[in-house]
């Protein structure tokens, strides 16, 4: 991810001169080279028009002390605005929230293909290693029995228990059923798989606000592949007419050398990335750290 942006952002803030001060003359040309890059990443072109006029007015007319160059400055500028406009500058924004009475729920949602059920079991493995929580994992998807037998072998490779449900007929009750399992086994965390949703099918949508109504999830997480692009941004404005998603779960970052996405989500939909998807093992998942994708972006 981010590969060409990396290579030429860095390569256009080479270019700024050593004079004492920034001016518009001086920094003409690189707002340009990040422009282009930033579109060629398939940044939402609102976000980059944003993005340019909020660096150009951080820096024109900058005077620095003697310890940084007008190039540093302007490297230190550039971050700042990559920081925010990626994420929240609060550094638990990104984090998941567990501060609930025991089992917090986390209900994951999203389109079909999208990553969702290899997603709960990445999951599961992470909070249980990283937060030391013990896990309970379910899937109310009764319309793809493939995808409960694929959360189970999930379960079985993170080691964590499965609530089975394959003879029940109503995803609201398996929900129900689950979350009372949880909380009379003393698990921490519940996460509930859901079915794949073709976004125009509105009877999915009533049945997943539903399961949602009745569990009361303390996140709920919409699972987006980064493949889709600038079509997340209606993904994510059409789920949340329906359920208020607290965070986005950008899978298969390891097949999109742009990237683009995961930086128009924040300003486009006010909504953070919580985690990434980095590949198709069980543990190829990580927080989404926007301090450290700026560093990288910089060089
Ligand atoms: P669902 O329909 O949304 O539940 O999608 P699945 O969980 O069944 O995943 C669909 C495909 O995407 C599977 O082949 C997964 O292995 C693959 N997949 C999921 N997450 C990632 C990821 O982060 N990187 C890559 N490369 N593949 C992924």
């Amino acid at each position: 991810m981010f590969y060409n942006l990396t290579k030429r952002i860095s390569k256009s803030i080479f270019n700024i001169s050593n004079k004492g001060k920034i001016t518009e003359s001086n920094i003409q040309s690189t707002l340009r080279n990040i422009r282009t890059a930033l579109l060629e990443a398939d940044v939402a072109l609102k976000v980059v028009k944003k993005f340019i006029l909020d660096v150009k007015n951080d820096s024109i007319g900058k005077t620095f002390n003697n310890s940084f160059t007008p190039g540093q400055e302007f490297i230190k500028i550039v971050k700042k605005q990559l920081i925010y406009t990626m994420g929240s500058i609060k550094k638990n924004d990104h984090i998941l929230n567990m501060s609930t009475e025991p089992p917090a729920v986390f209900l994951l949602v999203g389109a079909q293909g999208m990553g969702k059920t290899t997603t709960v079991g990445k999951l599961a493995l992470f909070i249980k290693k990283e937060k030391k929580k013990k896990v309970l994992v379910v899937s109310t998807d009764i319309y793809r029995p493939a995808a409960i037998e694929q959360l189970e072998m999930l379960s079985k490779q993170a080691l964590v228990d499965f609530f089975p449900c394959h003879k029940k007929t109503d995803s609201v009750l398996i929900a129900k059923e689950a979350l009372k399992y949880a909380k009379t086994n003393f698990y921490d965390v519940l996460i509930i798989d859901t079915v794949g949703i073709m976004y125009s099918n509105i009877h999915m949508m009533n049945l997943i606000q539903s399961i949602s109504n009745k569990v009361n999830p303390i996140e709920i997480l919409l699972v987006i592949d980064a493949m889709v692009g600038q079509d997340a941004i209606n993904m994510i404005e059409h789920f949340n007419t329906y359920i208020p998603i607290s965070g986005i779960i950008l899978t298969k970052i390891d097949g999109d050398a742009r990237g683009g996405i995961a930086l128009s989500i924040k300003y486009s939909t006010g909504k953070i990335i919580k985690l990434v998807g980095n590949g198709e093992k069980i543990y190829d998942i990580k927080y989404f750290e926007p301090k450290k994708i700026a560093e990288r972006i910089l060089g």
